[in-house]
């Protein structure tokens, strides 16, 4: 304190309330006889911060001393700020170069700081973090100064997001059921994370890799290639996605943009103003706000931009079949089901033939309905709702599917729901035929369909399915 200045007499006054501090015990109401503190003033006590901010003071001047050092070289990205430390509280951050002899520099000015004011950094609870070096560099500090490597928090969040996936019974999922949980689970965890933290983009480039391997596998080693590329899951459903939240754009909504900004200008108004240009980037206050107040939903769907929509949106959007049911005809509709015609593409089997009719080669339009099985399962359904039309190609069942999609009125709804259980039916047939060889009749896969109608139609849909 007599270094910085402060009164001879006033440093007499803290010195001796440090030192004579004694202790009263209240026992029922009444106080005892004072004990003396052998160890002098605790934590807690009221004048504690203040002097612990004092000293604090001290050696940040001890820090700033470096910056007359020529030996001493800054962080790369302290140097124009001329940094050496951050302090919040009790915690402290010092930056340097990675190099030894910087370390050493930055080191010994704290210990002379220890001896000075009887502070001691606990080295358990000390971490030194480095980056861009060579192990060899690296193993060299760490081998000068027994400070032990830290780590940054990404690392546990892959962790975190793998093990979640691994611990659930995923292998039995289906693709609706991971969808599901790759879209609330993992990412909703993501972008909790990316809104606090700007995460590097490898870490988002690793988390979007495992949701991407664990949609299509079940699993967490890279095995299969995607049947529909992520992007396109990321679209809004309308145009042919399933609005999975793409990361990148999401941390960008905490980064700021690249701009040029006057170097005498402070870090906050930097940001601010790159926020301000960033919305008047996507076209202004007035496409991100609802209701008068901004929205990060609306500022991601922005950034996301506009999209061509699928012509066959509303067969996914406004239809009450089963989810995993959807899914598949999803895939359907992305013609991405990998059916013989394109297994043999990819070198994957030599086998052509329909599992189903074994007569044809299997491919999505023969499978949908040109087969003689599949179509038996399309006619009988087709007729049990009262329409005379006999199956005939995906493309123009899908066209008479999208006009009913249009129409209000429960025999359009059910015939919209309907033809996603029928896909799903039959593609899970064809599986039984191709991994088990396992044969129903067309009429019980009639009847599972009709089933998971009538477990999701409303009350008037069932008067009409009754009747
Ligand atoms: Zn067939």
């Amino acid at each position: 304190m007599i270094e910085l200045g402060f009164p001879d007499r006033f440093v007499t006054w803290v010195f001796s309330s440090i030192t004579t501090v004694s202790y009263s015990i209240l026992i029922n109401g009444k106080p005892t006889k004072p004990s003396s503190a052998k160890k002098g003033l605790r934590q807690g006590d009221p004048m504690s911060p203040f002097l612990f901010a004092i000293g604090m003071e001290y050696l940040t001047r001890h820090l700033q001393q470096l910056q007359t050092q020529t030996a001493f070289n800054f962080h790369p990205k302290c140097k124009k700020l001329a940094i050496t430390h951050l302090m919040f509280a009790d915690d402290l951050l010092m930056f340097s170069r990675a190099d030894i002899q910087s370390v050493q520099i930055l080191l010994s000015a704290f210990h002379q700081f220890s001896v000075a004011s009887g502070l001691e950094a606990n080295l358990d609870k000390s971490n030194i973090y480095l980056g861009g070096i060579s192990s060899t560099e690296k193993a060299a500090i760490l081998s000068s100064i027994h400070i032990p490597e830290g780590s940054f928090p990404f690392r546990p969040l892959i962790e975190k997001v793998v093990a979640r996936a691994k611990t659930w019974t995923a292998r039995n999922l289906t693709y609706a059921g991971r969808l599901q949980l790759v879209q609330t689970i993992l990412l909703s965890m993501q972008s909790f994370w990316c809104q606090i933290f700007i995460l590097p983009k490898k870490v988002i480039k690793e988390i979007q890799n495992f949701c991407r391997i664990f949609l299509w596998t079940g699993h967490t080693d890279p095995l299969r290639k995607s049947l529909v590329a992520w992007f396109n899951l990321c679209l809004p459903k309308a145009a042919g996605g399933w609005n999975i939240k793409e990361m990148s754009l999401w941390n960008k909504l905490g980064r700021s943009l690249d701009t040029k900004w006057p170097a005498a200008m402070s870090w906050p108004l930097k940001k601010i103003l790159s926020s301000v240009q960033m919305i008047e980037d996507v076209g202004g206050w007035v496409t991100v706000c609802r209701n008068g107040k901004f929205s990060i939903k609306k500022m991601y769907q922005c950034l996301l931009g506009d999209h061509v929509k699928v012509p066959w949106r509303r067969i996914v959007c406004n239809n009450k079949a089963f989810p995993k049911s959807l899914f598949i005809t999803w895939l359907a509709l992305w013609n991405r089901l990998p059916t013989r015609d394109r297994l043999v593409a990819w070198k994957i089997t030599t086998v052509e033939d329909c599992p189903l009719c074994t007569t044809k080669k299997e491919s999505a339009a023969h499978l949908f309905f040109e087969c003689d099985y599949s179509a038996a399962v399309w006619n009988t359904i087709l007729h049990s709702l009262k329409f005379t039309r006999k199956a005939s190609s995906f493309d123009q069942e899908l066209a008479l599917i999208l006009k009913a999609t249009k129409r209000t009125g429960d025999r359009y709804k059910l015939l919209v729901m309907y033809f996603a259980e029928c896909l799903y039916s039959i593609w899970l047939q064809r599986n039984e035929m191709v991994f088990n060889h396992k044969c129903r009749r067309p009429a019980d896969i009639v009847l599972d369909i009709m089933f998971r109608v009538a477990c999701r139609a409303t009350a008037s849909q069932h008067m009409f399915l009754l009747n």
